[in-house]
């Protein structure tokens, strides 16, 4: 081998092993996507021959024809490719956290190699952001804070870190930040406000659905006073909740937007107007709960190359026959299987009353999000709309809509040039030929995951 390419080799191990990708464009240069059609994630038809200029991480301009008169520091010819926003998944719990028990105390940890590998996934992917609904708070917070300087290469992370519920309700055990009465909250909610979460989640949850016991729930003067308190902080706020009771007694106490869709019953149009009337964004999360009776009956999705790609050939097996198993004899699964086709009624009723949803697939990888665009077309919503609920919806549920989720002049450069148009086949937001975060074309070969292995 010579030298040089005992160098590269060496190199490429050293960045592979670390986990960082240098940038190809530098601050400053100018990229142009030439003679593209563009999809703006706004929920415009497609427009063709458009040139998109990059300077740094924002788009400065978008034109109609060429754009051979504008200098460029690096040119990518468009031609016959689709450029769409990066998808936003507004709904993951970054894989790597485990428990671990201290001095007796269990607390939550996490394994940054796993994470940074799913993190890597979702790049590979498409998915140019994500939202962490609730993880190990050192974990997450510090992949975050890795992230945002540049030290690892990743989608934009927001997170919540920990769980705010009450003793014995959903999401406490595990690292649940509990609350139970005021003031004696605030000193609580102090620390947690104090990590900067992107957004507080809370949880509404009594369960007794789906084969689970009842448990307890939030009291909702509680769960007001959360909410007003994080507001006045300027956090905003989520829940998790299930039906539609809880999802409304949330709004009546200033919830600001919807982890999860209602998924234990068809909902009220009068619900659906309201979502509407009130703008709130409720996250779609399908994919969570199809997963089970998709594996126990449709192995054969995991030939699909995103998985074949992002997943070891022992996972794949791994869950080709074991988990597999496991979920078949599970009642959990074929209850799920009932009520995803409800959950997708009551989201394309949302979404016909005008109101906002928003991807999120409440699983942690980046195949996860392109199964949850899936369902949501399947839903009866068409491929455009699906794309707008995975990019500009996604920006603004995080309150981030100023600065991403659309190809717009002034927004950070956050794309996919793709070789199919997604508009016309959701399954063609996979023919991914390139992704770009933050005006940095991300080197797909590079990133630490199975198909670079090879
Ligand atoms: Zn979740």
């Amino acid at each position: 081998m010579p030298s040089s390419r005992i160098i590269k080799s060496v190199f490429t191990l050293f960045v592979i092993a670390i986990g960082f990708v240098p940038p190809v464009l530098a601050e400053g240069q100018r990229l142009i996507i030439e003679d593209v059609t563009l999809i703006d994630g706004k929920g415009n038809p497609p427009r063709t021959h458009m040139s998109i200029v990059i300077e740094g991480s924002r788009i400065v301009d978008i034109l109609h024809g060429s754009a051979k008169n504008i200098k460029a520091d690096q040119r990518i010819a468009g031609r016959g490719k689709y450029l769409m926003p990066g998808l936003i998944d507004a709904h993951i719990h970054l894989k790597g956290a485990y428990p671990e028990t201290i001095d007796g105390q269990t607390v939550m940890a996490g394994d940054r190699e796993v994470g940074i590998k799913t993190l890597h996934g979702f790049l590979y992917s498409g998915v140019t952001s994500v939202y962490d609904s609730g993880n190990a708070p050192d974990y997450i917070f510090g992949l975050r804070r890795d992230e945002r300087a540049g030290k690892i290469t990743a989608p934009h992370i927001f997170a919540s870190g920990a769980i705010v519920t009450y003793p014995g309700s959903h999401g406490s055990q595990f690292g649940g930040v509990l609350i139970d009465d005021w003031p004696e909250a605030k000193s609580t909610l102090d620390d947690y406000l104090a990590r900067k979460p992107d957004l507080m989640k809370l949880t509404y949850e009594e369960r007794g659905w789906g084969a689970r016991p009842m448990i307890p729930l939030l009291p909702l003067d509680l769960m007001q006073k959360a909410i007003a308190y994080a507001n006045d902080q300027g956090v905003r706020t989520t829940v998790h909740a299930s039906n539609e009771y809880r999802a409304r007694q949330a709004l009546s106490v200033g919830i600001d937007n919807l982890s999860h869709p209602v998924i234990v019953g068809p909902i009220t149009d009068e619900f659906a107007r309201t979502l509407a009337a009130k703008q709130i964004p409720m996250v779609t999360t399908l994919t969570i709960g199809e997963r089970y009776s998709r594996l126990a009956e449709h192995p054969e999705y995991l030939d699909q190359a995103l998985y074949q790609a992002t997943l070891t050939p022992d996972e794949i097996k791994k869950m080709k026959t074991e988990t597999r198993k496991e979920y078949q004899e599970r009642v959990w699964t074929w209850w799920m299987k009932i009520m995803t086709p409800i959950a997708q009624d009551n989201i394309r009723k949302v979404h016909e009353a005008g109101g906002i949803l928003v991807l999120g697939s409440d699983q942690s990888s980046g195949p996860s999000s392109h199964r949850e665009l899936e369902l949501i077309v399947a839903s009866g919503i068409p491929p455009l709309e699906a794309i707008r609920i995975g990019t500009l919806n996604a920006a603004r549920f995080l309150g981030k809509d100023r600065d991403m989720g659309s190809i717009e002049i002034g927004k950070i450069a956050d794309m996919v040039l793709l070789d199919a148009d997604p508009t016309v086949d959701i399954n063609n937001a996979k023919a991914i030929s390139a992704v770009f975060k933050s005006g940095v074309r991300i080197d797909r070969s590079r990133l630490d995951l199975p198909v670079n292995h090879k």
